[in-house]
C-alpha cells in the first residue's frame, strides 16, 4: 500500500515538475531545451514567486517520501526529481536577482563543482605542445598555423560530417539496441555562441545544428557526430523517451531543463561518447582512411594530429578557469579573451565567441569536461575499463537510460 502511494505521489509530482519547468521557460528562453509531453501542460507561465513557492512545496513533499525499499529505478527517480527541483528553485532565485559565485552556482544548478587549476598547470601542458609542434615562437601562433592545414573545406563539410555520423551510428548500434525509427536531420547554421546543438523533437527524432561561423577542423566531425548524435545526445534522449517515458510512463522525462543536473549527465556522456565509439587507435585509423581523404587532407598526418589534439584537450579546464574568473568579476571580457588565447589556444575570434557563451550559459561550461571526467571515472570504477568493452558499453547504456545525478556518479554501488 505504501509503495503504491509513493508511486502515485511521484506520478502526480512529475506533472507539477513539468508545469514548473515549462513556467521557468516562460521567463528564461534557454531553460527548456526540449519538451514533447502533453500539450495540456503548456499554458501561461506562473510568475517567478509562484514557481518558487510551488517548487519548494513539491520538494517538501518529495522529502516526506522514502522509497528506500523500492527498486533502484524508483529510488533514482525520486532522488532525481528532488534534485532537479532544487536546481529549478536555484535558477528561479537567479532570475529574481540572487547572486552566486561560479562554484556556488554550478553546485546549485548542476550538482557539481569543477576543480581549479593554476596557470602553472596549463603552462606544463603548453610545454609538451611546444616540444611537438613544428616551427618556432609562441605556442598559440604555432598551434593555429599547424591546425590550418586540417580545416575541412566548406564544400566538403557535409560529406565528411555525414560519413562521421554514419560510422558513429554503426558503431553504437553494434553495442546498444537503438529504438526503431530513430532519425535526425542536420542543418548548417551561423551566428551562434555554440559550435553544435542537438534539438530533440520527440519520437526519437533530433535536429542537429552545426555552426559554420568559424573554420571547422577535421576532428570536429567525429566530435560532433558522437557528441550530438551517436552515442551522445540523440541516443541519450531517444533512450529516455523509449525506456522511461513510453516504457514506464515517467512523464517528467518529456521535458529537459537545460540549466539542471541532467545537463552534466547529458554533456558528460556525450563527450565521453566520442571515446566510446572510437576508442584509442580506432579513431586515428578511421580518420586516416576515411575522413581525411574525404576532406582532401593527406591521411599520413592523422596520427600526429591526434597526438597534438590530445594535448590540446587537456587544456579544456582553462576554459572553466576563464569562465569562473570572468563571471566572478575578476576578469574583464578582454582579459578573459586573452586568457583563452594563451591557455586554451583559441583564436581571438573564437575566444570572443566563447565569452558570449559564458554570458549566455554561465557555469554550464563545466558540464562538458568535468562531466566527461566524472562519467569516465564512474564507468571505469564500475569495471567498464577499455579492455572490457562489453562491460564499458553496458554501464554506459545504463547511465544514459536511467535517472542519474552527478553526485550519484561519485559512488559506485
Ligand atoms: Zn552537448
Amino acid at each position: 500500500m505504501k509503495q503504491n502511494s509513493t508511486r502515485a505521489a511521484l506520478t502526480r509530482l512529475s506533472e507539477t515538475y513539468i508545469r514548473l519547468v515549462l513556467s521557468v521557460g516562460g521567463h528564461d528562453n534557454d531553460y527548456v531545451d526540449a519538451y514533447y509531453g502533453p500539450e495540456s501542460l503548456k499554458g501561461d507561465p506562473l510568475p517567478l514567486d509562484a514557481i518558487r513557492k510551488r517548487g519548494a512545496a513539491a520538494i517538501g513533499e518529495l522529502k516526506t517520501l522514502s522509497p528506500t525499499r523500492m527498486d533502484e529505478m524508483v529510488r533514482l527517480r525520486h532522488l532525481y526529481m528532488l534534485r532537479q527541483l532544487q536546481s529549478l528553485v536555484s535558477r528561479v532565485d537567479m532570475l529574481l536577482g540572487k547572486k552566486m559565485t561560479f562554484d556556488e552556482e554550478s553546485q546549485a544548478l548542476y550538482d557539481a563543482t569543477a576543480p581549479s587549476y593554476t596557470e602553472e598547470h596549463f603552462r606544463e601542458i603548453l610545454g609538451e605542445l611546444d616540444a611537438v609542434l613544428p616551427g618556432k615562437g609562441a605556442v598559440p601562433g604555432r598551434f593555429e598555423a599547424y591546425r590550418a592545414a586540417f580545416v575541412v573545406p566548406g564544400e566538403k563539410l557535409d560529406r565528411v560530417f555525414t560519413a562521421a555520423i554514419n560510422e558513429s551510428r554503426k558503431r553504437t548500434a553494434e553495442r546498444i539496441a537503438l529504438p526503431e525509427g530513430e532519425s535526425f536531420t542536420v542543418e548548417y547554421v551561423t551566428g551562434k555562441s555554440w559550435s553544435g546543438y542537438n534539438w530533440f523533437k520527440g519520437n526519437c527524432h533530433s535536429l542537429i545544428q552545426v555552426n559554420t561561423d568559424f573554420p571547422i577542423t577535421v576532428d570536429r566531425a567525429v566530435d560532433l557526430a558522437s557528441h550530438e548524435g551517436y552515442p551522445g545526445h540523440h541516443v541519450y534522449n531517444s533512450l529516455l523517451e523509449t525506456r522511461l517515458v513510453r516504457g514506464r510512463k515517467w512523464m517528467e522525462f518529456t521535458v529537459y531543463p537545460l540549466f539542471s543536473p541532467q545537463s552534466l549527465i547529458a554533456e558528460g556522456t556525450a563527450n565521453f561518447g566520442i571515446e566510446m565509439a572510437f576508442p584509442g587507435e580506432e579513431r586515428v585509423e578511421f580518420e586516416r582512411e576515411v575522413l581525411f581523404p574525404l576532406a582532401g587532407i593527406p591521411g599520413e598526418g592523422a596520427r600526429e594530429y591526434y597526438r597534438i589534439h590530445g594535448l590540446f584537450l587537456k587544456l579544456a579546464y582553462a576554459g572553466n578557469e576563464a569562465a569562473r574568473r570572468y563571471l566572478d568579476g575578476e576578469f574583464t571580457r578582454e582579459k578573459a579573451v586573452e586568457y583563452l588565447m594563451s591557455y586554451a589556444l583559441m583564436s581571438a575570434e573564437r575566444a570572443l565567441q566563447r565569452t558570449k557563451f559564458f554570458d549566455q550559459y554561465r557555469s554550464y561550461v563545466i558540464n562538458y569536461n568535468l562531466g566527461q571526467d566524472m562519467v569516465k571515472r564512474y564507468i571505469e570504477a564500475a569495471g567498464g575499463v577499455p579492455r572490457r568493452p562489453e562491460q564499458r558499453w553496458k554501464i554506459f547504456e545504463e547511465l544514459i537510460s536511467s535517472p542519474r545525478l552527478p553526485s550519484g556518479l561519485l559512488y559506485v554501488t
